[in-house]
């Protein structure tokens, strides 16, 4: 059975970091959270002029997941941990901050200089009471090692960066199950998307506009659809008369069901985590970048 949608909400424009403009799907005033999703934020699409690019400098999180996808442009990363590296076009890098790390979301200093398009994806997943406090964790992974899968039409391409899709399945671990896919659909094409009932699942318009759920509802770049837990197939459509591709996101995962406790960069069960987290970070204990 299909789902139908519970909700399709308009992303909300604001600043982050430095001061670079997201389209953020939520927290917002109608969707706090989305179990186990805690945040969904559209960096750009923006064309930038040379020096003008900005970033998120140090930094910390605690107990949950930041998923960056970049779609044009490039950014850098460092961390208290000694890590560094840059992210491309296409290219994800999925972070288990566990108890805590320190770092910074910069765009590339050489696509600074240049100026040019900026455009990408931060998703939170949050992590369940027994892993917030893990080892933090890097999957840094290249375009050219996600999946892609295209129906036998060609007409719908899928980038698997997590869970299965038109039988391929992700490279990158997630700690629940958890689906994340990028599907391109050209006119006149849709797709029919296995979602374990248990599952929430979202999807975000990236770009174009198409039909969503068993009530074929339309929603357009910079919306959200939510779906109701009540099949476990969603579909959506890029319909006949379209004229663009219609490029969106498709999220889904269990929920945890436990309490949630958030301030700024940190994501815990209770206040008193909470209130620990903050002088743990005070104190240094998530370390520093000193490189
Ligand atoms: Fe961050």
């Amino acid at each position: 059975m299909y789902r139908t949608i519970s909700e399709i909400i308009n992303a909300k424009t604001t600043t982050e970091g430095e001061g670079f403009i997201v389209h953020r799907a939520f927290p917002n005033y109608a969707v706090r959270d989305f179990d186990p999703f805690l945040l969904l934020d559209e960096i750009g699409p923006i064309e930038l002029s040379p020096g003008e690019a900005k970033g998120a400098p140090d930094h910390p999180h605690r107990g949950f997941e930041t998923v960056t996808y970049v779609l044009e442009g490039a950014f850098e990363h460092k961390d208290s941990q000694g890590n560094s590296g840059k992210l491309h076009s296409g290219d994800i890098q999925w972070m288990t901050a566990g108890s805590g790390v320190v770092h910074s979301e910069m765009p590339e200093k050489e696509f600074t200089q240049k100026g040019g398009r900026l455009h990408g994806f931060q998703l939170w997943v949050n992590l369940p009471k027994k892993d917030k406090m893990i080892a933090p964790r890097y999957q840094d992974v290249p375009s050219s090692k996600i999946p892609i899968s295209y129906s036998s039409d060609k007409k719908v391409r899928v980038k698997i960066i997590a869970g299965e899709s038109m039988g391929e399945t992700s490279v990158i671990e997630t700690k629940n199950p958890i689906i994340y896919l990028h599907f391109t659909l050209q006119p006149d094409s849709e797709i029919i998307q296995k979602v374990p009932k248990e599952y929430n699942s979202f999807a975000y318009v990236a770009k174009g506009e198409g039909l969503f759920g068993t009530e074929k509802k339309l929603a357009k770049k910079e919306q959200a659809v939510f779906f109701a837990r009540d099949g476990d197939e969603i579909m959506i459509s890029n319909g006949l008369n379209a004229k663009n591709p219609l490029d969106v996101l498709l999220l889904g995962g269990i929920p945890l069901g436990e309490p949630v406790a958030r301030y700024g960069p940190f994501v815990m069960n209770t206040q008193e985590e909470l209130d620990q987290a903050t002088k743990d970070y005070q104190n240094g204990k998530m370390g520093k970048i000193n490189f």
